[in-house]
């Protein structure tokens, strides 16, 4: 048993001063006030100052990172960018793949479902690594006119027997799908999809209000990097933006980088789905957490210059970091740390369909991150392993 206190802890919907947290295994044991709680005989304890104790966040749109992609053939990549995120504060993630041809993206996906299972195997011996939870496909079933850097010679129409090679090829473990609701056939394989328990997420899409509605209706339930690769707000063509800022039944992330869309966006953005339905991502690519260069995104090369990843002269992901999103909402918005960080736990964990990740509950995965009042990474827990420069093992 460990046994960590902190100057305060958000689970994240409620905020404990002088919290105690107990670690049995690899999951939460109890979480209380110091004063309504004691320490176990035996437990070992960590006592974290004035920090804040948080939910480990949750990516559900990652590319890669520490110079490697999640499409890559060689799986020795992902340790490395597991590594990274949790650097960052992040505990858990769902590698996102990008358009590519069938049968490379039904290889990536067989690898990412080994790689997802191995981590469910492998238990308390990951190390500070953050653990894949599922697959996130991003294309091919996206719009030519939204597709941004996605090749557009390797799009497909959405038809039930192509997702169905899909999810053979991950055994069962997507779950979140970009789609553009107005291909034909969308919306058949929206609703199959959702049927499965896949999020299905509305993006990389030039919808009118129409055909997003249409999407919803079929099950449609989020919607990917607001903004970015969808046909702009227009005030007699409110389009799928319209819908994705208006409609409670959906859910929607954005790249909080102050790049891919204006701070005073995010701002409108946060206004409109609130703290119950924005979502936090990253999009990162394998050239977060590395030198300027040139790196890959799926099968192609982008290039990254002063914070800017870009493929052809257009923005392909970026090199954004989960707790550097948390810090910018606060910047952007005002938000306080506990609102900012639900953007990055409890709503994204929602999404990705694993409603025992990103909260601090008794029985919920040990996946902590230890933050400064201001939102700075101090430490990080994965799966209760305590990282040795913490005082842990
Ligand atoms: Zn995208």
């Amino acid at each position: 048993m460990i046994a960590l206190t902190a100057g305060r802890l958000y689970t994240p919907l409620e905020r404990i001063e002088q919290p105690l947290l107990l670690i049995d295994g690899r999951h939460v044991a109890e979480v209380g006030s110091q004063a309504a709680l004691s320490v176990p005989h035996g437990a070992q304890l960590i006592d974290f100052g004035d920090a804040v104790l948080a939910p480990g966040f949750v990516d559900i749109h990652i590319h890669g990172g520490a110079g490697h992609d999640v499409m890559e053939a060689d799986a020795a990549g992902l340790p490395a960018l597991e590594q990274l995120l949790a650097k960052h504060g992040v505990t858990s993630y769902l590698p996102t793949t990008v358009t590519a041809p069938l049968d490379q993206t039904l290889a990536a996906l067989q690898r990412l479902a080994n790689a997802i299972e191995e981590a469910e195997h492998e238990g308390a011996s990951r190390g500070a690594r953050a653990e894949p939870l599922g697959i996130h496909l991003e294309g091919p079933f996206i719009s030519h006119a939204r597709r941004g850097v996605h090749p557009a010679e390797n799009l497909l129409p959405p038809t039930l027997s192509t997702f169905e090679r899909f999810w053979q090829a991950s055994r069962g473990h997507i779950r979140v799908m970009t789609i553009a609701p107005e291909l034909e056939g969308a919306r058949e394989v929206i609703a199959e999809a959702a049927r499965r328990g896949v999020c299905v997420s509305l993006g990389h899409s030039d919808a009118d209000l129409g055909a997003t509605r249409a999407g919803v209706e079929a099950g449609a339930r989020h919607a990917t990097h607001a903004f970015n690769a969808m046909r702009p707000l227009d005030h007699r063509d409110p389009g799928i933006v319209g819908e994705m800022l208006t409609d409670s039944r959906l859910s929607a992330d954005i790249i909080a980088d102050g790049i891919h869309v204006d701070p005073a966006v995010v701002d409108l953005f946060l206004k409109a789905k609130g703290p119950d339905a924005a979502v936090l991502i990253t999009d990162a690519t394998a050239a977060t957490g590395m030198p300027d260069g040139r790196y890959r995104l799926g099968l192609f090369e982008v290039e990254v210059k002063d914070g800017r990843c870009t493929a052809g002269g257009k923005l392909a992901g970026s090199v954004l970091t989960m707790d550097r999103a948390v810090r910018n909402v606060m910047r952007f918005s005002g938000w306080d740390l506990q609102q900012a960080l639900r953007l990055a736990s409890l709503n994204p964990a929602k999404v990705a369909g694993h409603p025992q990740r990103g909260k601090l509950e008794s029985g919920c995965a040990a996946d902590i991150v230890v933050l400064s009042p201001g939102g700075d990474v101090r430490a990080t827990i994965a799966g209760g392993e305590v990282p040795d420069a913490a005082g842990g093992r």
